[in-house]
């Protein structure tokens, strides 16, 4: 099929949830997407923050093939080893004791939310169900998770939500100490925000929250399914703080680009939690796992990580440099930057396709750059002179 015809097919079968970019994805190496005109872009975008090794990753490819010749999935009725060491590895490497699987992001802030409540019951605190987010959050788009997504346009076709959710300002103490109360069950924050607009939180915003947490009662989540698992330099985007959540989701990187999610918790919530409370078909399956493990592995290698810190500051510096007045802020940590312009972002969004780079918004205004962490020194230069063009063309 040619490019037209694929588009076509789509349209005439497929949901139109998405906006889609005008020509087909077919192949990628590394950072470098093909289309299936023969155009190659840089990929800036990497699945929305997903593929952190990049397309067409040996490491990976091997994992999977290993994997599934030998067995895919067997059902949680039934132990499998991939499943207990990659728990395993991301308890040793985090603040957890212990890890529930499941396959995304919104299925890791449900699983999140139910524990905090089945939390509270166990301390016979029947009326302690509410949930505390905050302004410009996004943690997904099944009912409870949209309920916590501060985004008018995703929740207004939904509604009635998920009740007893509480917004509160991001990196406003005050407007959280009025939020969290005696019915607080869990306080839900990104420490960098995504889709929000890459807004990074104070480190004391985030020692203020766990302080109002301890008082009141309440557990500290952290969705970290962007901004975690080495995105922003570190492993987890916690410990520039050294802020200890009680509860941590993880997602979009974990899987190389297969689905899965996690929540991480302490053993005080875990101890909540029996047999039959909780539940998912395909979570943690043998091959999900065992890719995930091939990844972690790779991700918190101190050498990856300080590389990540390391071309994350020279994207900044050079972002910086472009000295475009159209460029109101620039944002963000390791590799998870935001430019605020004054212009739709979309704008610039379609003017990359142009110029072979693949990029996307964060909110109307901000141009989000969560490229693949192994992107090149030779790439993010080249990616700064395509965008510079872009913006001295507007
Ligand atoms: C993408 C995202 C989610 C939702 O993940 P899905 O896999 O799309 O359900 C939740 N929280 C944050 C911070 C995200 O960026």
């Amino acid at each position: 099929m040619n490019t037209e015809e694929i588009i076509a097919l789509e349209q005439k079968y497929v949901v139109p949830t998405y906006k889609r970019a005008p020509f087909v994805i077919e192949r990628g190496e590394g950072c470098i997407l093909y289309d299936s005109d023969g155009h190659a872009y840089i990929d800036l975008v990497a699945g929305i923050a997903v593929n952190a090794l990049g397309h067409g990753d040996r490491g990976i490819l091997g994992a999977i093939m290993a994997q599934a010749g030998k067995l895919i999935h067997v059902s949680n009725l039934y132990h499998s080893e991939p499943q207990a060491r990659l728990a395993e590895r991301l308890c040793k490497l985090s603040f957890a004791d212990k890890a529930f699987f499941c396959n995304s992001g919104a299925e890791a802030t449900e699983g999140a939310f139910k524990f905090a409540r089945a939390w509270a019951k166990a301390k016979n605190e029947p009326d302690r169900v509410e949930i505390v987010a905050f302004t410009n959050s996004f943690h997904g788009r099944t009912f409870g998770a949209l309920a916590a997504t501060d985004r008018e346009k995703y929740q207004a076709p939904f509604r009635p939500l998920l009740p007893g959710i509480r917004f509160a300002r991001f990196n406003d103490l005050d407007s959280a100490e009025q939020a969290i109360g005696d019915k607080t069950c869990a306080v839900i924050v990104e420490p960098v925000q995504g889709e929000g607009g890459i807004h990074v939180a104070r480190d004391e915003f985030l020692a203020g929250l766990r302080r109002l947490c301890d008082r009141r009662g309440a557990l500290l989540i952290f969705d970290e399914v962007q901004c975690g698992l080495g995105r922003t330099g570190t492993l987890w985007a916690y410990q520039h703080s050294g802020v200890i959540p009680d509860i941590m989701t993880l997602a979009k990187p974990l899987g190389g680009g297969l689905p899965i999610g996690v929540v991480l918790v302490t053993q005080s919530v875990a101890d909540a939690i029996h047999p039959g409370d909780h539940g998912t078909t395909f979570g943690g399956n043998a091959l999900i796992c065992t890719v995930a493990q091939a990844v972690l592995d790779r991700i918190s290698r101190p050498e990856f990580l300080a590389e990540v810190r390391g071309k994350g500051a020279y994207l900044m510096e050079r972002l910086h440099e472009m000295n475009s007045p159209h460029v109101l802020e620039i944002r963000g940590r390791g590799l998870m930057i935001g430019l605020e312009l004054d212009v739709e972002a979309n704008k610039i969004v379609q003017a990359g396709y142009g110029k072979g780079l693949i990029l996307v918004n964060a909110g109307d205004k901000v141009l989000r750059l969560v490229p693949p962490l192994i992107i090149s020194r030779q790439e993010i230069d080249t990616t700064v002179e395509r965008l510079t063009g872009i913006l001295a063309e507007l």
